[in-house]
C-alpha cells in the first residue's frame, strides 16, 4: 500500500516537472500595437498569408507596386 502511494507522488511530481517545462509561467507578451497603423493586415501574395502591415517585408514588383511578404523567403520567391 505505502508503495502504492510512494509511486503516486513520484508521478504526480513528475506531471508537474513536465507541465513547467513545457508551458512556462511567462507566456510572451504581444507585442504593443503601432500608434500609426493598429493592426492593418495585408496578404503575402507568394503564400497567402495575413501579415501585420508593420512587421511585413515590403518590396516593389515590377509594376512599382508595394508588396507586402511574410518572410524574405516568400519575398525571394516573388521574383
Ligand atoms: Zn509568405
Amino acid at each position: 500500500m505505502f508503495r502504492y502511494l510512494l509511486w503516486a507522488v513520484l508521478a504526480f511530481s513528475l506531471v508537474r516537472l513536465v507541465s513547467r517545462l513545457l508551458m512556462p509561467r511567462r507566456a510572451p507578451a504581444p507585442p504593443p500595437p503601432t500608434a500609426a497603423e493598429p493592426g492593418v493586415l495585408v496578404q503575402d501574395p507568394v503564400c497567402g498569408t495575413f501579415v501585420d502591415r508593420s512587421r511585413a517585408l515590403v518590396a516593389k514588383d515590377r509594376m512599382g507596386e508595394m508588396r507586402y511578404f511574410c518572410s524574405e523567403a516568400c519575398r525571394q520567391k516573388s521574383r
